[in-house]
């Protein structure tokens, strides 16, 4: 029998089950409940409050696909899944949805993965709990697309490490406890010679030089960091020395299909917006949706929205399964991140005047979105990375 859910589809479609559709009613609920009427404050504040981490914890949100050993719910990605894509689709907050998901889908998995237990009690627990909370540390300021070519670097000493260098443009960098930080452990730097080193806020020469103002994602904080001198002791070295960028790696495939399930639930969100404001809005006698340039227009964002959302579940089903999923999670990417935001354009100019006022949240949507082609690897990068794929 198809179980029909009033989730917006007429049925569960795969890889999603019954009971990730539980889930994403729980979720639902608490972000409508929880997150989407304080939005606006936390947008105006620049920063969400550091409680939400704590309330999320004790819902059980931010250890959904970890064991339950460490404080988890002993989910799948799957789980995780749903809760991006519905905060994304009642929140309405990219930066919200980045301050969370900074800490809890992206700094906390390389400790999980590369960690040893001792780390793992050290900074998965507590991250778990909400009560330390973690960032990942890899772009400099002369160094982004080019990963190999960062210069932070750690200098081998008796016990440990001494790092000096910079990273910029950290989710969570003013906020966050541990740094999962990726420094130079050779000279030469590169694929060879980068390791991942976890840095403490507390750490002598650890410095949050800025606070950076932004287009969009207003209420996560995103930090210029400092190191000098800071002193790490090698307790704090993840995975094998050298062997960085195996980590980045394996980061980056679980960060952009997070990028894409966020955004098909963007997209959700915004397709709705447009057909409930079209139906109520009234130009020259009638509902704006009357007039055949605007239904196709909404019939545009469905298809491009659907495609998207095929594209994304299908590579978040192929990650599931542990296969080779590199140029699926890439084309998702891809499709997702400049889709979400033709689609918020469209909306915007669905709602006219109004679309371009602060209240009516779409123009924030446009703001948000437009970091997707950029933020964990660009779009050019996404095309060398399937160009290259494909055999070229
Ligand atoms: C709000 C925000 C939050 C972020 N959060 C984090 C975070 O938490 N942790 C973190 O480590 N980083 C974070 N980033 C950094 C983000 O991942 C980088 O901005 C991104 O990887 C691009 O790097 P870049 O900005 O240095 O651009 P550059 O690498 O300087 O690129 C500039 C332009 O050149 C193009 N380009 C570069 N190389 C090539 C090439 N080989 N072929 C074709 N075109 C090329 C790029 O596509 C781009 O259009 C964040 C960024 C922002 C804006």
């Amino acid at each position: 029998m198809t179980v029909v859910k009033d989730t917006g589809q007429r049925a569960i479609l795969p890889p999603f089950g019954e009971e990730h559709e539980e889930l994403r009613e729980t979720v639902r609920r608490f972000v409508q409940k929880e997150i989407a009427p304080n939005v606006d404050e936390w947008e105006e504040a620049r920063e969400f409050p550091l409680e939400l981490y704590g309330r999320c914890a004790e819902l059980g949100f931010l250890g959904l696909k970890f064991p339950e050993e460490y404080g988890g719910q002993g989910g799948t990605h799957l789980h995780d899944a749903v809760w991006v894509e519905e905060l994304a689709r009642s929140g309405g907050s990219g930066g919200v949805a980045a301050g969370l998901n900074a800490h809890a889908s992206i700094a906390m998995p390389p400790i999980f993965n590369f960690g040893t237990e001792e780390q793992k009690q050290r900074w998965l627990v507590p991250g778990i709990a909400g009560k330390k909370i973690g960032a990942l540390g890899i772009t400099e300021p002369g160094a982004g697309s080019d990963v190999a070519g960062i210069t932070t670097f750690a200098k081998k000493v008796d016990g440990g490490y001494v790092v000096n260098g910079s990273k910029t443009f950290i989710t969570n960098g003013v906020r966050a406890d541990f740094l999962v930080c990726a420094c130079k452990t050779t000279q030469e730097g590169g694929h060879g010679g980068i390791s991942f080193l976890v840095l403490e806020r507390e750490m002598p020469g650890y410095e949050v030089a800025a606070k950076l103002e932004k287009l969009g994602w207003h209420a996560s904080d995103t930090g210029e960091l400092s190191f000098t001198d800071v002193e790490v002791p090698e307790e704090n070295l993840l995975g094998e020395e050298n062997e960085g960028f195996k980590l980045i790696m394996a980061n980056f495939a679980w960060e952009r299909l997070l990028m894409a399930i966020g955004a098909v639930g963007a997209m959700q969100r915004l397709i709705e917006r447009a057909v409930e404001y079209a139906k109520e809005r009234k130009a020259f006698g009638r509902p704006i949706g009357n007039f055949q340039v605007i239904r196709h227009k909404v019939a545009e964002m469905a298809t491009q929205a659907e495609a998207a959302k095929a594209v994304t579940y299908n590579a978040l089903r192929l990650f599931h399964e542990g296969q080779n999923c590199l140029q699926e999670v890439t084309i998702a990417k891809l499709v997702t991140q400049r889709g979400v935001l033709d689609i918020a354009d469209e909306c915007l100019q669905i709602h006219g005047g109004y679309g371009y006022m602060r209240e009516y949240g779409i123009e924030r949507a446009v703001r948000d979105a437009r970091l997707g082609p950029i933020g964990g690897g660009t779009d050019e990068i996404m095309k060398e990375i399937l160009g290259k794929q494909l055999g070229l």
